[in-house]
C-alpha cells in the first residue's frame, strides 16, 4: 500500500505542465484529484516516477457559457458541478450525475477532467457525456484538437488521449429549453460504483420524440451509447410500451464483466431497468 517514490511537480503554466510531461515522457504521470491515480500507485498498478499536479494551474478552472455551449475546465470538482448555479439552470443532468459520484470526500477532490481521462468505464462522467453531446479540449505543444465525447473511450483505461496531451476543457452545447433529462444509477452502497446506470436527454414534440440520447454505465468495456434504443424512440410518442422496447434494446448492448456486484445477466437486465426508469422520468420531466 506504498506508492514508489516519485518527484513531485506544480507547475502554475499549461505550457510549463507540457513541458514537464515532454521531459519526463512515460515516467510522467499527471495528478488531478488523485481519487483514481493515488489508489493505483498504492496498488503499484501504476508506477510514475515524477507526478505534475495540475491544481495550480487557474486556466483549467471554471465554468462558463460561451457560444452556445458550457465550457469547463478540466480541474472543476464535481462538488464545484453541484453547486454552479449556470449548470443547475442549464444543464441539471450533470449536476443530478455529479451528486452520485461517490461520496463527499471523493467530490470535494475529483474533477470531471479525471474522471474523463481516466478511461474507467464505471465512471459516470463518460455516459453522462456521451447523453449530453459533449466534446474535449485536448492541448499538446503542438497545439489542440477538440474530439467529440462519442469515439473518445476506446476501452478499459484507453482513449483517444495521446501522451503528451491534457484535457484542458469539456464542452456541452447548451441543452435546449424543455429537454428532459435523468441519471439513474443503481449501486449497492453510497461510494460505491454503479451496478449499472442510464444517462438520458430526451425532447418531445407535438407528442412524439423529437431527439433522444441514452447512454449505459458499467456494462462494458466502455460507457456504451444505446444507438438502436434511441432510433426506436425517435419520431414516436413515449409511450411505456416504446420505453420498454428502447430498454430491451439498450440490454441487449450490454456485455458486463461479473464482480461482486453481480452476474453478466443481473447487471444487464438492471442496465434495462435503469434505461426504463431512466426514460420514464425524463419523459415526465419534458413535459412540464
Ligand atoms: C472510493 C471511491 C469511489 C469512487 N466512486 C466513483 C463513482 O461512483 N463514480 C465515478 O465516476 N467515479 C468514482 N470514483 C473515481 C473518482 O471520481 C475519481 O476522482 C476520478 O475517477 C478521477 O478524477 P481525479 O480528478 O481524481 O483524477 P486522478 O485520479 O488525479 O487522475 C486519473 C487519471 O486521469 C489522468 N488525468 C487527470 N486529469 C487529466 C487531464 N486533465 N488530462 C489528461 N489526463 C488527466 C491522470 O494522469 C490519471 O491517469 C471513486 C473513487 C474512489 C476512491
Amino acid at each position: 500500500m506504498i506508492p514508489r517514490e516519485f518527484e513531485y511537480h506544480a507547475p502554475k503554466t499549461l505550457p510549463d505542465a507540457l513541458g514537464l510531461l515532454k521531459a519526463f515522457g512515460d515516467e510522467a504521470k499527471l495528478l488531478a484529484g488523485g481519487h483514481s491515480l493515488l489508489p493505483m500507485m498504492k496498488l503499484r498498478f501504476a508506477q510514475p516516477g515524477h507526478l505534475i499536479d495540475l491544481g495550480r494551474i487557474p486556466e483549467l478552472k471554471g465554468i462558463r457559457e460561451e457560444g452556445g455551449a458550457i465550457r469547463i475546465g478540466a480541474m472543476t470538482t464535481e462538488n464545484e458541478l453541484i453547486w454552479s448555479k449556470l449548470l443547475q439552470q442549464k444543464c441539471p443532468l450533470l449536476v443530478e450525475g455529479a451528486r452520485q459520484i461517490s461520496d463527499p470526500q471523493v467530490r470535494y477532490k475529483g474533477t470531471i477532467g479525471g474522471d474523463i481521462s481516466h478511461g474507467d468505464p464505471g465512471n459516470d462522467h463518460p455516459a453522462l457525456m456521451l447523453a449530453l453531446g459533449a466534446s474535449f479540449v485536448l492541448r499538446g505543444l503542438a497545439g489542440e484538437r477538440v474530439v467529440p465525447a462519442d469515439g473518445f473511450f476506446l476501452g478499459t483505461y484507453d482513449t483517444l488521449l495521446q501522451p503528451g496531451e491534457i484535457m484542458t476543457e469539456v464542452r456541452i452545447p447548451v441543452p435546449a429549453p424543455g429537454t428532459g433529462y435523468c441519471y439513474s444509477k443503481l449501486k449497492r452502497k453510497t461510494g460505491d460504483f454503479a451496478t449499472a446506470a442510464a444517462a438520458v436527454t430526451l425532447r418531445v414534440q407535438g407528442g412524439a420524440v423529437q431527439d433522444v440520447a441514452i447512454a449505459l454505465t458499467n456494462v462494458g468495456a466502455t460507457a456504451l451509447k444505446a444507438r438502436a434504443a434511441e432510433t426506436a424512440l425517435r419520431g414516436k410518442p413515449p409511450t411505456d410500451a416504446a420505453i420498454g422496447e428502447a430498454a430491451r434494446l439498450a440490454m441487449s448492448i450490454c456485455d458486463p464483466v461479473a464482480d461482486l456486484r453481480g452476474d453478466a445477466e443481473y447487471k444487464t437486465a438492471m442496465a434495462g431497468e435503469m434505461t426504463r426508469k431512466a426514460l420514464c422520468t425524463a419523459r415526465e420531466r419534458a413535459a412540464r
